[in-house]
């Protein structure tokens, strides 16, 4: 059975958490779209040879959820050749046997916008940023003041 369900939804939300107990349930695959970024911005070397080259393998790496490798992530992510790359890995996962959640902020429009089912996760920006805080620590305000910062473009 192909079948996909897209979450998107600005940062921090809760898509992960929400994609993660949705393909528990149903026994589909998920995958964390923020991790391919993360992933590329980790590798070093050109970001869009990184994106190519992309394995499954890659995104098992233990740094990948830090705030360093969240910001570099956000840089690479902006960069139209490396988004272009990652589409195919993404759809691959997307339309593979058995199903698949999807989730990361361009998942319904641009890489599965025929998917059965669409979710849009959101939360407001201090329960947002107190998410982040549990997961990557440091100064708080600093953490609410990025995720305000980066509102509009889904960060
Ligand atoms: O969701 P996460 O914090 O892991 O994503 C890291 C970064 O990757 C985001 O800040 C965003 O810049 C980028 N990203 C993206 N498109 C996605 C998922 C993540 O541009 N589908």
């Amino acid at each position: 059975m192909i079948f996909t369900v897209a979450i998107d939804g600005p940062a921090a939300a809760g898509k992960g958490t929400i994609g993660r107990a949705v393909a528990d349930r149903f026994g589909f695959r998920h995958l964390d779209t923020g991790l391919l970024y993360r992933a590329v911005a980790v590798a070093g070397g050109d970001p869009v040879e990184a994106a190519r080259h992309l394995t499954p393998e890659d995104l098992q790496r233990g740094d990948l959820r830090t705030l360093e490798a969240g910001r570099a992530a956000s840089r690479v992510a902006a960069l139209p050749e490396v988004r272009a790359a990652l589409v195919d890995f993404q759809r691959r996962v997307a339309r593979s046997e058995g199903g698949a959640v999807l989730d990361g902020r361009d998942i319904g429009t641009v890489i599965c916008p025929e998917a059965e089912v669409k979710l849009f996760v959101t939360a407001s920006p201090e329960v947002r940023a107190h998410r982040r805080w549990l997961e990557v620590g440091g100064d708080a305000g600093r953490v609410l003041a990025e995720v305000k910062e980066h509102q509009c473009d889904g960060n």
